[in-house]
């Protein structure tokens, strides 16, 4: 496992880290979870995300049941401030719903702090001034060390980057974004500016498109899969054209390739996120430790990636 400075700034996560959307409290209950977790920390994986909004809670309280076996010191845990419930001032970025969160996910983590706190989108309800201050607050108190954005765009970080340096406090230092084979626009070219001038890195979300680029979905939808159990997001996949002849075309040429370097297509799907020098960590989704088993392997696979292949695989979409 390689360990990976996030941007510019000290702090240094496993190339490949854990993730808990959908499957914390859904999919995986608090023996599999734990199990997962432990799994994961035994093979070098030293960063696990979640967020308030997983689960309802439910996310962030599991992993705290679990996290009380390992040394603090050992591990980075995210969390992410945005959803928070339904009343008016239990959602968006405001120095209300920032503080507020803040404080009650720490609580369900059973933790005194996050290593990173992000704001899970961007916010313009809210001035920049009053989120850039609230969340060096936030560091400042010691409830979190770095604060990180999570889909903002390129303007937004810089706007935010900006408003930091005026008022002297700390900057966003890494944004969590989607990047996948199939949706890499945002990390590629939006992004590029930004890299170098503020230190920003990524810890990237959804490098398997739900699953889609495991292959899983190539002759339709299997029981009890993600897109099965979950309408909405089978409904975007639609509107996004994966199930498309072309796009099933292209996918298909994914999993030759990988069945020619003898691994699975997840693998190598991960494998070439992590190709990219801009990803701090890639974070996995896994709905069983057996996809855990196959997926942190592509921190193997990626040396098979020949620059050959990986212009054939940048080519497809
Ligand atoms: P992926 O795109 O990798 O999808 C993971 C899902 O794909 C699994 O739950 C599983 O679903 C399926 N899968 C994984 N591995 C395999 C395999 N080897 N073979 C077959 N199926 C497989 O990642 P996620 O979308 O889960 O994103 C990863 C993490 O990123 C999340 O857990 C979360 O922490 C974070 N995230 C952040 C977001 C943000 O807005 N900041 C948004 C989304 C995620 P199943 O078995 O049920 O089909």
């Amino acid at each position: 496992m390689e360990y990976r400075k996030v941007g510019k700034w000290g702090l240094k996560i496993s190339e490949v880290s854990l993730g808990s959307w959908l499957t914390f409290g859904n999919q995986l209950d608090l023996n599999s979870t734990k199990q997962v977790v432990r799994y994961a920390v035994e093979n070098g994986i030293n960063f696990i995300d979640t967020a308030e909004a997983y689960a309802n809670g439910i996310a962030e309280a599991m992993l705290g049941m679990v996290l009380k076996e390992y040394r603090r010191e050992d591990l980075v845990i995210s969390t992410k401030i945005f959803w928070g419930g339904d009343g008016p001032n239990q959602k968006g970025l405001s120095r209300k719903h920032l503080l507020e969160g803040t404080w009650n996910s720490l609580k369900r983590l059973q933790l005194d702090y996050v290593d990173i706190l992000y704001c899970h989108r961007p916010d313009p309800e809210v001035p920049m001034e009053e989120v850039v201050y609230t969340m060096d607050q936030i560091l400042k108190s010691g409830l979190a060390f770095y604060w990180g954005t999570s889909e903002w765009s390129a303007e937004e970080i810089e706007q935010a980057c900006k408003v930091a340096e005026k008022m002297n406090a700390m900057p966003p230092v890494v944004e969590q974004p989607q990047y996948n084979l199939i949706f890499k626009k945002r990390v590629e070219e939006e992004y590029a500016p930004i890299y170098e001038k503020y230190g920003i890195g990524t810890t990237i979300w959804s490098p398997l498109a739900s699953g889609v680029l495991s292959g899983k979905y190539l002759e339709g939808i299997p029981e009890g899969s993600r897109l099965d159990r979950w309408p909405w997001l089978r409904k975007t996949m639609e509107e996004r054209g994966i199930f498309q002849e072309e796009t099933l075309q292209k996918l298909k040429r994914i999993k030759e390739i990988a069945e020619g370097l003898g691994v699975t297509m997840a693998q190598l799907s991960i494998a070439w996120c992590l190709r990219n020098p801009h990803v701090s960590s890639v974070i996995l989704g896994v709905s069983s430790l057996d996809q855990l088993k196959e997926n942190i392997k592509a921190v193997e696979v990626k040396n098979l990636i020949t620059d050959e292949i990986y212009s054939e695989l940048n080519s497809l979409f």
